[in-house]
């Protein structure tokens, strides 16, 4: 029987995974499928990430690099819930596919090493949540290695990122003592994620809790865990939704500790789909009317078939195999008629797919990062940013005759969201820009390999770039006649300004008041 709307979206759980590389980000993902049964034998992921394979050079750069520049949807169930798991790349070079992927999710996990506390990258990408109010869920990890002491780590998260933290389980144990997690509220313990239920006790100082710890631990743990009942806040859900507060798990990825406890916590607060913000209104998920947007475009694996994917976040509605949707960008419709769900294996036909899910969408390039589709609706969905490159470079290829095609290419890896391109008002050639120098390299295989167009990089001679704006529209023109030169415009006509360095942009913002200079924009 077909699944009714609302029944169907207050079961989707669609989140991503955040991490400084090696906390354990991989590992953790695997043993979440493996417990939602998505696999049957935990090192899949892994191997997915090390196998040989031969499907185009640019993946290449990822293997031997041992970096994952795909996107890709984990699909899984556990009790009544359906969890989407949007994996982003470990890179920082991709960090904008990275914040993009962040669009399209509802809620985040955070893990932490236990021995490292916040890391750079973490502090990044928190960041990145924190601005769309994404509620996050921390797994400290690693627990069964030497480790920081759990209120120090709950003092470093409340700290450095000025989040309240409301510890659920605590650690029994560290380090090669580490056996098991003690939920504070519901005075239960789990010894690993083998046991699929919590057993009750009567307190830290129960007979099952001293048997799980050696006997010079045991006094330890009851004060530690009588200080954290009076020290800890408790949950407090609407606060952990609204992004002020973040429940905390202790675990073990790679031992299965704590594993469980997070996908119970997803399912029991972890957000539904949430209402999404469009131009004109904003739209819920429960609605009737069938609304997605692209956040992702990854092109075809396979070089013979140029075909693309497009990943769309479903928004309300029902998506269904075979229905005719409206593309707002163009206005033009478009037959949905080979919709795929991804799985940690495989991709199958989607039938059907609710708020929450994502679903690949093969396209010949009709569809863009940021597009709207609907059922005939005239909206726009917001917020899939674009940040603005922090390198810049001309692209010179060797063979002159082929400049058309090379236009056409880069627009191409532009609307896949490779890299941005940026078209100067003077005539000159198109400036590519990128965050990461990954990216480049990435291109440069890619137009070799998809495109026999073999390309090298120049400086260019910009190395700032803003996208320009005024609440007074003749402000921006008068701007954009004084610089002629330093114009260009991306790559849905947006002006935006290039500076030789930070300075001569500073310079220019003394002068031209009026006049915001962004660093990320929102495609349209
Ligand atoms: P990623 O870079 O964040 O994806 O991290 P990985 O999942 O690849 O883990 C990095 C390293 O830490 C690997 O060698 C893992 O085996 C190891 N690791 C991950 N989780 C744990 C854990 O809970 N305990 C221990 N001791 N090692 C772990």
């Amino acid at each position: 029987m077909a699944e009714d709307i609302e029944q169907a979206v207050s079961r989707r759980r669609t989140f991503a995974i955040i991490a400084h590389p090696d906390a354990g980000k991989t590992t953790l993902t695997e043993k979440l499928l493996l417990f939602g049964g998505a696999i049957q034998l935990a090192g899949e992921v892994k191997a997915k990430k090390d196998r040989i394979q031969t499907r185009s050079d640019w993946m290449k750069i990822e293997r031997e690099r041992g970096i994952s520049v795909v996107t890709s949807v984990m699909t899984f169930e556990y009790e009544d819930n359906v969890f989407n798991l949007l994996d982003t790349p470990g890179h920082e070079d991709f960090a904008d596919d990275t914040y993009r992927t962040l669009s399209a999710v509802d809620s985040a996990v955070m893990v932490i090493d236990a021995a490292k506390g916040i890391e750079p990258r973490t502090l990044k990408l928190f960041e990145v949540c924190r601005l769309r109010d994404i509620p996050i869920i921390t797994f400290v990890n690693k627990m069964d290695r030497e480790s920081r002491d759990p209120f120090e780590i709950l003092d470093e998260i409340e700290q450095k990122l000025a989040l309240d933290t409301a510890p659920i389980t605590w650690p029994i144990g560290r380090g090669k003592t580490f056996s098991g997690t003690y939920h504070l509220a519901l005075n239960a313990v789990r010894r690993g994620d083998d046991e699929k239920e919590r057993t009750p006790v009567n307190g830290p100082d129960s007979n099952r809790v001293a048997g799980l710890l050696p006997e010079n631990e045991r006094e330890a743990f009851i004060e530690e865990l009588e200080l954290a009942r009076e020290a800890c806040r408790p949950l407090d859900v609407e606060a952990f939704r609204e992004g002020h507060l973040t429940p905390v798990y202790f675990g073990s990825a790679l031992r299965n500790y704590g594993v469980r406890d997070l996908i119970e916590a997803l399912g029991a607060f972890g957000p539904p789909p949430r209402a999404q913000e469009a131009d004109t209104r904003t739209i819920e998920a429960t609605e009737e009317k069938m609304t997605s947007f692209v956040f992702k475009i990854q092109a075809n694996m396979d070089p013979n078939h140029r075909d693309r994917i497009a990943f769309v976040r479903v928004c309300s509605g029902k998506l269904e195999r075979g229905m005719k949707a409206k593309l707002v960008r163009t206005g033009k419709p478009m037959s949905l008629s080979a919709p795929q769900f991804f799985f940690a294996r495989t991709r199958v036909t989607a039938d059907e797919a609710f708020a929450g899910d994502v679903v690949g969408i093969p396209n010949h390039g009709t569809l863009r990062i940021g597009d709207t589709l609907t059922e005939g609706e005239e909206i726009l969905f917001r917020g899939v940013p674009n940040f603005a490159p922090e390198i810049l470079r001309r692209v010179r290829l060797g063979d002159a005759m082929k400049a058309k095609k090379l236009k056409e290419a880069l627009h191409q890896m532009a609307e896949e969201g490779v890299v941005q391109l940026f078209s100067p008002e003077d005539g000159s050639p198109a400036i590519v820009g990128v965050v990461g120098a990954l990216q480049l390299d990435v291109l440069k295989e890619r137009l070799n390999f998809e495109y026999t167009l073999p390309v090298e990089f120049e400086m260019s001679r910009f190395s700032v770039c803003r996208w320009i704006s005024a609440d007074d529209k003749a402000e921006t023109l008068r701007f954009i006649e004084a610089h002629r030169g330093d114009i260009a415009r991306d790559l849905d006509n947006d002006p935006v300004f290039l500076a030789q360095h930070a300075f001569s942009l500073n310079y220019e913002a003394e002068r031209w008041k009026a006049i915001r200079f962004a660093t990320i924009k929102d495609y349209q």
